[in-house]
Order: C-alpha cells, then sequence, then structure tokens
C-alpha cells in the first residue's frame, strides 16, 4: 500500500511511539499532584513545553496544550473575539478556504453579532497582502489566515500578512497545522500573534496539539475546570502525548530541510506525470505549495470513484479533505479558487511523505492514467464532452 494521504494525517514515528510508551510506563503521575510522580510528571510536561516553545521561536510561557489543532483555532479565534466584544472591535478578516474548524467559528461569531469578511484566495489559492490591509477596518479585532492549505497546499505571504496587522495594531492568528515541522517558522520574524498546531500532522499522537499566544493576550477557555494551563484549559494534562509530541516535533523539524527537498522532486515528478493527462489541472500554485502536495482536477470523472479504485490499486489518497468526503458537496476550498461545481467533483489529493520513493511516484502517476481513462470510457459527461454537446473546461 503506498500511503498518499499525509495531510489528513501521518504515521507516528518510531521515536514518537518510544517516547509515548516510555512516559505511560514511567511517568504516570498527576502533574498537579505535589509528591514525586506528580513532579516528575510535570517536569516532563515543562520540558516539553520549552522544547516546543524553542522550535517555533517562542517563550514557554507563550504555549498551551489543546486537544489538537481544531480546539486551538476554536481557542484563539474565540479569545480574538471576546477582546475585540469588549472594545466594540466585532469584525474579522479572514479567508474563504479555511479549514472548517475555523469557518464554523466564525459562523457561530456571525450569528453572535460579529462581522466577517473573507477574502478571496484567487485561482492560484494565494491571498494578498494589500487585501487584508485593504479589507482591516477601525473595528478589526481579528486576521486569521492559514499557513498552509490543507488541500491545495499552497503557502500563504503570512510574515507580508503580520506586519500588514500589525502597522495596523490587529490581532494576527493563523493555523499552521499543515505547516508546523514541515516549514521554517519562527513567530517573531514571521510577525504571528497565535499560531494553532496539531501533533498527528508531524509524526506525532493524535488528539494533542498547542496554541502559541504571544505574552499579553489573555487567553479565553473553552474549559472550565482545575488551574492547570495556567487556568486557560482545564482538565488533567494528556502527558505521554505532549512528550510524544515535543519529541516528534524536535524530529521532525530537524530534518526538515532534507525531507523537503526530496518531497519537492517527487511532488514535481507526479505533478509533471499527472499533467499529461488530458483534461487536466493542478489546482493552487504550482511553487508555492508544501513540499509533498499535489492537488489536480480531471474532467468528466468523479472524485469518490477514483479513490475507490485506487484504493484497489493499492493507493491511499483523498479528494477534498477527510472532513468533507462522505458529503456530495464538492470541497469549498476548490470551489474557492474558481472550479466549478462539476470540474471540482473530479478531484484528486495526494500528500507525499518522507517515507514516499520514486517508484512510489511512477506507479501512483501510471494508476491513475489507467483509472481516469477507465472511468471516462463511460462517464456520461466525459461523452457529452466528447462530442461537443459540452464546452471543455480544462
Ligand atoms: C488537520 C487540520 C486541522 C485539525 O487538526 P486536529 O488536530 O485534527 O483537530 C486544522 N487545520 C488544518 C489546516 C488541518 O490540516
Amino acid at each position: 500500500m503506498i500511503y498518499a494521504d499525509n495531510a489528513a494525517t501521518t504515521k507516528m514515528s518510531p521515536l514518537a511511539i518510544q517516547t509515548m510508551t516510555e512516559v505511560m510506563n514511567t511517568v504516570w503521575g498527576n502533574p498537579s499532584s505535589l509528591y514525586v510522580h506528580g513532579q516528575e510528571a510535570k517536569e516532563a510536561l515543562e520540558q516539553a513545553r520549552a522544547d516546543i516553545a524553542a522550535v517555533i521561536g517562542a517563550n514557554p510561557r507563550e504555549i498551551t496544550f489543546t486537544s489538537g489543532g481544531s480546539e486551538a483555532d476554536n481557542q484563539a479565534i474565540r479569545t480574538a473575539a471576546e477582546l475585540g466584544r469588549a472594545k466594540g472591535k466585532m469584525h474579522i478578516v479572514s479567508t474563504a478556504f479555511e479549514h472548517h474548524a475555523v469557518l464554523h467559528t466564525l459562523e457561530k461569531l456571525k450569528k453572535e453579532g460579529f462581522e466577517i469578511t473573507l477574502l478571496d484566495v484567487h485561482e492560484n489559492g494565494i491571498v494578498l497582502p494589500e487585501e487584508v490591509d485593504a479589507a482591516i477596518r477601525e473595528d478589526t479585532c481579528l486576521v486569521t489566515v492559514m499557513y498552509a492549505n490543507n488541500e491545495i497546499g499552497t503557502i500563504q505571504p503570512i510574515r507580508e500578512i503580520g506586519a500588514v496587522c500589525r502597522k495596523k495594531n490587529v490581532l494576527f492568528h493563523t493555523d499552521a497545522v499543515q505547516a508546523v515541522a514541515h516549514l521554517p517558522i519562527h513567530v517573531g520574524e514571521d510577525n504571528i500573534d497565535m499560531l494553532s498546531a496539531s501533533a498527528h500532522k508531524f509524526h506525532g499522537p493524535k488528539g494533542v496539539g498547542f496554541l502559541y499566544a504571544k505574552k499579553g493576550i489573555r487567553l479565553s477557555t473553552l474549559i472550565e475546570g482545575g488551574a492547570q494551563e495556567r487556568g486557560k484549559r482545564a482538565g488533567t494534562e494528556n502527558v505521554p502525548g505532549i512528550v510524544s509530541m515535543a519529541a516528534a516535533l524536535k524530529e521532525t523539524s530537524a530534518a526538515f530541510e532534507k525531507d523537503a527537498a526530496h518531497l519537492t522532486k517527487l511532488r514535481d515528478r507526479l505533478i509533471e506525470g499527472l499533467g499529461r493527462i488530458p483534461h487536466s489541472a493542478l489546482n493552487g500554485d504550482a511553487r508555492r505549495r508544501l513540499p509533498g502536495n499535489v492537488n489536480f482536477c480531471f474532467e468528466g470523472i468523479e472524485g469518490e470513484s477514483l479513490l475507490l479504485l485506487l484504493d484497489d490499486k493499492g493507493i491511499a489518497a483523498s479528494s477534498g479533505s477527510a472532513c468533507t468526503s462522505g458529503s456530495l458537496d464538492p470541497s469549498h476550498v476548490l470551489l474557492a479558487i474558481g472550479r466549478v461545481h462539476d470540474v471540482a467533483h473530479g478531484s484528486l489529493r495526494l500528500s507525499l511523505g518522507e517515507e514516499t520513493t520514486e517508484a512510489d511516484v511512477d506507479y501512483i502517476i501510471e494508476a491513475v492514467k489507467d483509472v481516469v481513462t477507465y472511468l471516462r470510457s463511460f462517464s456520461p459527461i466525459w461523452r457529452d464532452l466528447m462530442a461537443g454537446k459540452k464546452e471543455f473546461i480544462l
């Protein structure tokens, strides 16, 4: 089986698994307890916090542990909204292709009276800093723009957007779940006020992540209870998960340059190969994208059938994101870059990993070619296109 769905989740690294089991075996106390078991757990927790902070150029006090990327996104946006509401600032700027953890939180805030501006992400899937600048108003309390998109992999000009926000004195949050450990990130140099990350996207365990919030930002709480995480996130900490996340983050980000070079080569080979399939198109900018991300549309086919047939051929891929597959709506990300419904339905996301080989890529190219040809052979849309009853879009 070739696993090409690393944007959905990654396999835990042997080091992350080893770290997790070791902690479960030896550091099983409650970090809030005063006796030795508790203090050992507390030490392990604080070491993990320091290690994570060091990787992104933050202070350990600026890191809050969460149950993953979704919770971190919710908490960051809620925080900015509540700080804004207190000052009568109830306008938020974001983009049309954010993850649902962001978009659904914004929809909820809209019902609470906030005004939301969703910026265009253009055909290439990239937000323009000058459009962020133009969208900011007197009453804007937050700009939230993802670091790299989870479907089409496009990388945003985060540093420039952050600079615009600094200049206008508006909080800037970025959902960096796809970027952390895979791209060089420094919260200070990148002008980031809040950042979300998730361990299972960088070979750590599922159900654990963190929120970076710059010193001075008073976080809102989503979960009430004990005084863990300086009172900002109640509940006994997931010590094995958190320590394992720190190990995975250090390990994956230490190897990022080598991995990125390897993945970029494979990605470009795959894009080149799939681009030779007639009436196909790459989604998102060809260069400013995550090293392992390839996303294509093939006219005249259905993404779901494509996935099932690829599964038969031993390839695990995705169409749209895991959260939307299973529903018949086309991906909001592909619609946001201007793909029409018919075309957006025939999409395929392949997200390569460090273990992917050149032989895997060549096998994927041949398999996709065969499956697309086969599906088109009995597609009514394809028949109409070929008969000239419908115009080709791609
Ligand atoms: C996976 C993902 C999330 C959600 O993270 P979880 O840890 O699964 O909650 C949020 N944003 C992006 C961009 C993602 O890729």
